[in-house]
């Protein structure tokens, strides 16, 4: 029992796809700090590419079950955003 690699895809099939992406950009992708992310929108900048207005995924759009807590997010993503001080250490 040492599977650490997606404990979001591993729940859901129809989930897994779009985040293992194949032939397409996957607009649900996993970040870094293994808090899964959804992609709601663009946003205009003054350069060529749009943004991407990426929100948290807490629950499968699919089957409707529960990936993340808004708790866990915090605690993984934790250190970044927000306007908190940046003295926080990896
Ligand atoms: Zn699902």
């Amino acid at each position: 029992m040492s599977q650490v690699a997606t404990p979001f895809g591993s729940r859901c099939e129809e989930l897994k796809e779009p985040i293992e992406g194949g032939d397409f950009e996957p607009l649900i992708t996993v970040g870094a700090d293994d808090v899964i992310y959804m992609t709601v929108g663009l946003v205009d900048l003054e350069e060529d590419e749009p943004g991407l207005v990426d929100h948290p995924m807490f629950f499968c759009p699919f089957c409707g079950s529960k990936l993340q807590t808004p708790e866990d997010v915090r605690a993984k993503a934790g250190a970044e955003g927000e306007d908190e001080n940046d003295e926080d250490t990896v």
